[in-house]
């Protein structure tokens, strides 16, 4: 507002008080079906908003027309304050596994699992045979044995957790042999250094950034080497004069020198991907056949379950880690065991994972599901007839995202947005900040939506929040 211009002040001295507007019927109707703190601070909002602004400039209005004005708003801001602060959002911005989004949508069987279970009691800890009590881990633990070929499984809150409990563990007070060409960051809270300075174990760096051999590793094996540790690399790639030690040979050479051997695998696929044109998506079974005695993934990236931190390897590794007290912090609730124990039994039968579990789905479904799509988004909008924006299928690419394979990109089919008279930025903006929220990208100054990420029933949402865009300014 411009404050202090006097006709903005006269202005603002008609509008009415919270109490007066309490006191008309409409209002009162709204205090039926809502509390009445909710309307009060509904009111509150809006003449707040009117104080800070909004329609500045406006010619001067009565008490009563300022009335009509504020309760014809009340039951949006009403709405608005009663929703909740995390909310549901149409994820068109072409990265399955989107951090920020809330990476892996869970399956159906998962939600059902977590909603039948969650709102009453279960059997977390009880063993119903026996009477007994149980770990909650024994809902989980056999199935990811039997997917991964491990002897023995853990499972903690993230695998952020599962690796500093894996070095807590296994080598505190004691040396880990790291590659320098893997001592990443993944995400400004995970960088390899750190989490082993947590952990009270030394990092001993060896090789160069581009090369590491095997006899580099050999060399710094000392009387303290507790541990060979390989990262993925997970969010970039090298390219060029490159070398780095293969996990086999690594193992081998543990093996050799009687040293365990871990990888952070990070992605946590438990089918192999890379026969789908998906390169570097091995499963965890491949990794841990590789040799490596520990490894540790995620459980919301390619395995497209609830977060956690998986562990799965030798028994004489894993088992202590499961009774170390740092896996009393760092355990899973109920919804996360729910939910995993749905996903994996899924994983049962591979063709019911890849039909099921929606990363899987999404990253797999050929393009021409997904233009197909993509046109009906296009007709929908075109249907409503009053609408000045263009759309047009395109050719895209979808990034797994979730720093698993950033060199990765699947041919997709993303909808190109323009409207003449409302820059690409704006339009951004107005889908983001609709309701429900759309999250799209920005590329070479046009609009685009990527319909690999959208489901099918999200599309009548996905055009209803076009066409508000363009008219909400
Ligand atoms: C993603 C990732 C992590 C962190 O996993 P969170 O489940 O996000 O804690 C650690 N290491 C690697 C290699 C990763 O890709």
């Amino acid at each position: 507002m411009k404050r202090g211009t006097k006709a903005e002040a006269h202005r603002l001295r008609a509008l009415p008080s919270v109490a007066s507007l309490l006191a008309r019927d409409a209002v009162r109707q709204m205090m039926q079906a809502h509390p009445r703190d909710i309307v009060v601070s509904a009111l509150r909002r809006i003449l707040d908003g009117i104080r800070a602004g909004e329609g500045a400039g406006a010619a001067p209005v009565s008490r009563e027309a300022w009335a009509e004005r504020i309760v014809t708003r009340l039951p949006a801001a009403i709405a608005a304050g009663e929703a909740l602060p995390i909310r549901r959002v149409i994820n068109a911005a072409g990265v399955v596994v989107h951090t920020n989004l809330g990476r892996a949508p869970l399956p159906e069987e998962a939600l059902a699992a977590v909603s039948d279970t969650a709102g009453g009691y279960s059997n977390l800890e009880l063993d119903l045979a026996s009477g007994e009590r149980s770990s909650r881990l024994s809902h989980v633990e056999g199935m990811l044995r039997d997917l991964t070929g491990a002897e023995c499984a853990h499972v903690v809150n993230n695998n952020a957790a599962a690796v500093l409990l894996c070095l807590a563990g296994i080598a505190r007070g004691r040396e880990v042999i790291v590659s320098r060409g893997e001592l990443v960051e993944i995400g400004g809270s995970f960088r390899v250094p750190d989490v082993m300075a947590e952990s009270g174990a030394r990092l001993v760096e060896v090789g160069t950034t581009n090369r590491t051999r095997l006899s580099d590793y050999e060399r710094a094996i000392t009387g303290q080497t507790a541990l060979l540790l390989k990262v993925h690399r997970s969010n970039f790639v090298q390219r060029g004069f490159t070398e780095e030690v293969s996990a086999g040979d690594l193992a081998r050479l543990g093996a050799r020198a009687g040293i365990p051997v871990m990888e952070d695998q990070g992605s946590g696929a438990l089918l192999d991907l890379t026969r789908d044109g998906i390169p570097g998506a091995f499963s965890l079974r491949q990794v841990l056949a590789a040799g490596p005695g520990v490894v540790t993934a995620s459980g919301d990236k390619l395995l497209g379950g609830p977060q956690a931190g998986i562990i799965v390897g030798k028994e004489e590794l894993v088992g202590p880690l499961r009774k170390h007290p740092l896996s009393r912090a760092l355990r899973v609730d109920k919804l996360c065991i729910a939910a995993m124990a749905a996903v994996l039994r899924l994983y049962a039968d591979e063709r019911r994972a890849r039909g099921r579990v929606p990363v899987l789905r999404m990253l797999l479904e050929p393009e021409t599901a997904v233009r197909a799509r993509a046109a009906r988004l296009v007709r929908r909008v075109r249907r409503a007839g009053d609408t000045r924006l263009v759309l047009s299928v395109v050719r895209g690419e979808t990034s797994p995202g979730g720093g698993a394979l950033p060199d990765v990109f699947i041919p997709t089919a993303c909808v190109a947005v323009t409207r003449p008279g409302i820059d690409e930025g704006r339009l951004e903006e107005r889908l983001r900040r609709g309701d429900p929220p759309v999250v799209a990208r920005l590329a070479g100054g046009r609009l685009l939506l990527d319909l690999r990420t959208v489901r099918d029933d999200e599309v009548p949402a996905l055009a209803a929040a076009l066409l508000a865009a363009e008219k909400n300014g």
